[in-house]
């Protein structure tokens, strides 16, 4: 398989360093507010990553921070009146719960930084110990950028350039504009750990260099995070880790992209910051995953109804077609004769799955594969000259790869039917109707149409229609679904 390596800015071959093993470190959440569905996308990304390299039969050890210590989350504890690590820590159970309702699986290792004090002292220890670092008498240790020759190689950053424009008032104690503090000393009344230079608390890039030192190694498979923190972070993480272990810290780099709402950065002052909460609300956890994975994960995705409207639609006709499917399969025991005149068509969903998948992950494709996997069932249901039991066998097959292979993006694995009433509902809740009103607007259609008096249930049949609501009719009864039309732009 290949994957996008920020690094060599090339689709790389991706072979583990160490056989089956794949180690991989993504960047983590730092925990001072409600989880917003930008941290949903990165959290579904590497989700996806290690979901798949499992499916491709490696052997995963995965790990995500949580930054559980910094100034925001001191600031907000602050106004709030508590304390700070305590709001981190809660903020972390209600991220965990937030993230579980959206079907995101734990990582293998969840460290946090109040719980990694001992081993990032441990680390700045050996950086000042081979001149990298250097403490300042106020208690701070910084990094020295001009240590380290390498500065700047994955941004493409050439590091005398970044003097330019940088601010020449140095901060005290710190020798150059480009060093980056890797030890901070604590200020009146703020959270502090005991340390070699005095009371304080690490500077952020560190924590992931020292977890994932400690949990994986010196050198990663693969180390992941937003493409906002390709610089200065990651930057800084290869610089620190570089300089202490002599070994690259990851083979490949790869950056999620980010999400917008309608256009704008999400921020807390334009107000537009859409939670997990309450996107959850709207729609349900396999909406908004499609959502994220219909675009591929390096690509930047724009959040507006109309985004989830179209996923909406997209699952619908998908689970539709798998409940049609189960009503076959209900209705026509498989044999094992063959199908007439096709030949393993139908059995190419894993094959084709895969390769989408084996090329960057390109979930965006393993997504709109599905719409042929949808066709072809339909036409093969539909298809008089097929013996049934034929039909049923491929469709069998079909319908357990479906499930098998998409398990790895989070997708198509709720029951048909159950997916199908839950957005029924969902619909009817926003158009303001109940379940009793539709099914009276359906008796009074069939009432007219025993009286024969069509255009009433035509006025009637139109008025469902008006409201999203399609009806129909076959031998077996009248059902209702959904018309699910999104906004033109
Ligand atoms: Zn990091």
């Amino acid at each position: 398989m290949k994957i996008y390596n920020t690094a060599t800015k090339t689709k790389d071959d991706f072979v583990p360093l160490d056989g089956n093993n794949v180690k991989m470190y993504a960047c983590g959440i730092t925990v001072y507010d409600d989880c917003h569905i930008g941290h949903a996308r990165q959290a579904i990304v590497y989700d996806m990553f290690s979901r798949y390299l499992r499916y491709r039969g490696f052997n995963v050890t995965y790990v995500r921070n949580y930054t559980d210590v910094d100034d925001k989350i001191i600031a907000r504890a602050k106004l709030l009146g508590v304390d700070a690590v305590a709001y981190a820590e809660q903020k972390i159970v209600e991220s965990e719960q937030d993230l579980k309702q959206l079907n995101v699986r734990d990582a293998d290792r969840k460290p946090k930084v109040t719980e990694c004090i001992g081993d990032i002292i441990e680390f700045i220890e050996g950086l000042i110990a081979r001149k990298h670092a250097y403490a300042s008498k106020k208690g701070d240790v910084w990094f020295s950028v001009k240590s380290f020759p390498g500065y700047g190689k994955l941004s493409n950053k050439d590091p005398d350039q970044l003097l330019e424009g940088v601010r020449k008032d140095l901060e005290e104690g710190k020798n150059d504009p480009r060093d980056f503090a890797l030890w901070k000393s604590a200020k009146e009344g703020e959270v502090f750990w005991k340390s070699p230079w005095g009371n304080g608390r690490p500077g952020w890039h560190i924590e992931c260099s020292a977890m994932a030192l400690k949990n994986l190694g010196a050198t990663l498979d693969i180390h992941g995070g937003g493409k906002d923190l390709v610089f200065p972070h990651h930057e800084n993480e290869i610089a620190q880790s570089e300089a202490l272990t002599g070994k690259p810290l990851s083979r490949f780099w790869t950056h999620n992209g980010l999400v917008t709402r309608d256009g704008q950065k999400m921020s807390k002052s334009l107000g537009n910051t859409l939670t997990i909460k309450d996107a959850l609300k709207k729609y349900s956890a396999e909406v908004i995953r499609h959502a994220m994975l219909s675009r591929h994960y390096s690509a930047d995705v724009d959040i507006s109804d109309k985004e989830f409207l179209l996923s909406e639609k997209s699952l619908y006709y998908f689970y539709n077609t798998l409940n049609d499917i189960d009503a076959f399969l209900a209705a026509h025991p498989a044999t094992a004769e063959p199908l007439s005149g096709i030949g393993e068509v139908g059995h190419t969903v894993r094959d084709d799955f895969i390769s989408a998948m084996d090329d960057d992950f390109n979930s965006s494709l393993a997504i709109s594969q599905m719409y042929a996997v949808c066709k072809f069932a339909n036409t093969l249901m539909a298809d008089k000259k097929q013996p049934k039991g034929a039909v049923a066998t491929a469709l069998a097959a079909m319908r357990a790869d479906v499930r098998e292979a998409y398990a790895v993006l989070g997708l198509m694995q709720e029951e048909p039917a159950a997916f199908l009433k839950a957005m029924n509902l969902k619909h009817l809740e926003r158009a303001g109707l109940s379940e009793a009103q539709v099914s009276a607007m359906l008796d009074e259609r069939a009432a007219a149409k025993g009286r024969k008096d069509y255009a009433a249930a035509d006025a009637i049949r139109d008025k469902l229609d008006n409201l999203g609501i399609t009806v129909q009719d076959s031998r077996t009864g009248t059902a209702w679904g959904l018309k699910l039309e999104v906004p033109a732009d």
